[in-house]
Parts: structure tokens; sequence; C-alpha cells
């Protein structure tokens, strides 16, 4: 309904697919139905897009945005034809940019499940609003987006803070946290998507949960010794 609801991830698994390009068509800008503006939020985010693709390695021509109504018949044949010659001239997504397979594969898995991430290190600018072609072109910088992917965080439970509330288990969305009753919880690096609910909930009493940039994620505590040996109160 909304150019707004396409979601980062909409476009890479249509890229997954085997697409060789993706048009997305909103309303014109200042023309939206609703007070949201989706089509600003759409805007954003086929940028970070671009950049992002950019990136790692792809053509970012790949993926176009363009604004028109719904009456705009003539004007949206001309821009789909004009696009479709575009993505004919690029040819096929990965093997036009060199990459292989498996390594294409491999690049848009990783993206993929950092989106959540992505989307809260940059929901500042992914919220505002650009007036002007100017604005767009250096809205996300190169330097930028390298910083983005090479600080992006891991989490980790510090076994000996731990308290075994269960707060952070309960709240992951992908259930990468393993724990339970009275025992130390752990987290799956590998199913992480780096959200960083587990660092938000965790009691500040306890503050179990670290943050770690740029530093290898001590390996988890082995399974015999995650029971949580309460301390009692002396007599
Ligand atoms: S950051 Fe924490 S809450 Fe988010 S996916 Fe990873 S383990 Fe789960
Ligand atoms: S919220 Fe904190 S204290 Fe509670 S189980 Fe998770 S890491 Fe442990």
């Amino acid at each position: 309904m909304c150019s707004g609801r396409v979601d980062l991830k909409f476009i890479l698994r249509a890229f997954s697919n085997g697409m060789d390009g993706v048009f997305i068509g909103g309303c014109r800008l200042n023309e939206c139905n609703y007070v949201t503006h989706g089509n600003y939020h759409a805007l954003n985010m086929v940028l970070l897009c671009r950049k992002i693709m950019e990136h790692i390695g792809l053509n970012p021509e790949r993926l176009r945005l363009e604004f028109m109504s719904s009456s705009e018949g003539l004007h949206f044949a001309d821009v789909m034809n004009d696009f479709g010659r575009q993505v004919k001239e690029i040819g096929p997504f990965g093997k036009s940019e060199g990459i292989g397979e498996d390594e294409l594969k491999s690049k848009i898995q990783e993206v993929t499940k950092l989106i959540p991430y992505i989307k809260l290190a940059k929901r500042e600018k992914l919220a505002s609003r650009l007036e002007s072609q100017e604005e767009y072109d250096g809205f996300f910088t190169p330097d930028e987006i390298d910083k983005l992917f090479t600080e992006v965080p891991s989490y980790h439970i510090d076994p000996a803070k731990c308290q075994a509330c269960m707060i952070c288990s309960r709240r992951c969305p992908v259930e990468a946290i393993a724990g339970g009753k009275n025992r130390i919880h752990i987290i799956d690096q590998e199913t992480c998507i780096k959200c960083g609910t587990c660092f938000e909930v965790c009691p500040p009493r306890f503050a179990a949960v670290q943050k770690i940039t740029g530093e290898p994620v001590p390996p988890p505590i082995p399974e015999e010794e995650r029971m949580l040996v309460r301390k009692t109160k002396k007599k």
C-alpha cells in the first residue's frame, strides 16, 4: 500500500531470488495520503540500500526508486522501459560484477542478518526528510557505511553477573539466548541478529550483558558450569 512499507529485507530478498533489478514506485513527496509520509522513509531506505550494495561490490543502479502519481500512466511506462533497458545493460546480478554465486549468496545473507542492527544504528537518518537531490547524494557516505560494517557489535553475557532472571531470553526476537530457570544464560553468536534488546532489558542491578566491538567475544561457559549458585545470607 505504501512505499514506506518496503523494507530493506524485501529488496535483498528480491535480489537473492534472482532479480537483476528492483524498482519501487512511491507517491510524490509531500503528496502522501497519510501523516506518516512513508515515501520519505522509502527514499532514505533506498539511499542506504544503494550504498550498502556499493559496499559489497554490487552495482547500485540495479535499485531504483521513482515518485509518481497513479494517474501518470505514460510516465510510469517511460520509467519502466528505461529501467528495464538499464538493467539489461548492466547484466545478470552478481555475474556482471564479477562475484561468484556462493560469495554473492553469503554477502546477501550477511547483510540480511544485520538488518535489525543497521536499522537501529541508522534510525535517526532513516527517519529524516530530505528535500533536494544534493541532499540525497551525500546522505550516506562510503566511510559511514564502512564504519557501519566494521563496528558491528556483538553481545555477550558475563557469567559472573548473570542472575538467570530470564528477561533477555524471553525478549530475544530470534531465540538466540539459551538459559532456563537457575541457569546462567548464554548467547548463540550465529543466531544473534545484533538487535541489542538483551543489552537494553538486562536489569541495571545485574548489568550482565556486555556490548563488544572490535574484540573477540569470549566463548560461552561449558554446559556443566551453567547452574547458578546463589549466595545465601549468613545468619
Ligand atoms: S542482541 Fe541479544 S536480544 Fe538481540 S538477537 Fe542478539 S542475543 Fe537476541
Ligand atoms: S537479563 Fe541479564 S541477568 Fe537476566 S538472564 Fe539475561 S543476562 Fe542474565
